[in-house]
């Protein structure tokens, strides 16, 4: 499965976050999805699923890399993303591991408009195949992987497709891929809900 490697270049200065992050309600939304299995890990042992918000400008908190399987995640299992290059397909972070595979398409979701505070990656077969036969939801080509600059892009053009502050859509060519993301984090596990009710 292509999943759950990075894919983008990126330098991290490896320190302790500060606590002052508010990281609590992230992993608070983070812990339900991990109990409904949208967050979690597959038989062979990758990870899946990840969960940001936006901390000021171009910064986000996210969830650090490979941690998909893991039950309760501490502040050290966070990255604070403090910058990103979408065309250069490149990252800069701040913690004690390595940003999330997925950063790229949070930042290319944060970048879209400034509105968006939060965005939530889940992973769901059987929520992902209802998803796709509704041929009114929007969703990245079949032909682009996760994790490149081309999906960073296709996503950030999605953003701006569905004009809204808070949605979701699929990723038709990275497997089970799902997104959803809103003004803050309350508002992003919404569309979860949304989904979950609609396409199960
Ligand atoms: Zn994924």
């Amino acid at each position: 499965m292509d999943e759950g490697y990075i894919k983008f270049s990126f330098d991290l200065i490896e320190k302790e976050l500060p606590k002052s992050l508010d990281w609590e309600n992230l992993e608070s939304v983070r812990k339900s999805l991990f109990k409904k299995g949208l967050i979690g890990n597959y038989p062979d042992g990758i990870g899946f699923g990840n969960i940001s918000k936006r901390v000021r400008n171009s910064e986000f908190l996210i969830t650090g890399s490979a941690t998909g399987g893991i039950k309760d995640l501490s502040l050290s299992d966070y990255c604070l993303v403090n910058e990103y290059d979408l065309a250069q397909n490149y990252v800069k972070g701040t913690g004690k591991i390595s940003p999330s595979s997925e950063s790229m398409s949070h930042g290319a979701i944060y970048s879209a408009t400034k509105a968006i505070h939060a965005v939530i990656h889940i992973h769901s077969k059987k929520l992902f195949d209802q998803m796709l036969t509704d041929q009114k939801l929007p969703r990245t080509h079949k032909g682009i992987r996760y994790g490149t600059p081309e999906m960073a892009s296709a996503i950030a053009d999605i953003v701006n497709l569905i004009n809204k502050n808070s949605g979701y859509f699929v990723t038709a060519g990275h497997d089970e891929g799902i997104f959803a993301f809103g003004e803050n984090l309350e508002i992003a596990s919404l569309q979860i809900h949304k989904i979950s009710k609609k396409y199960s």
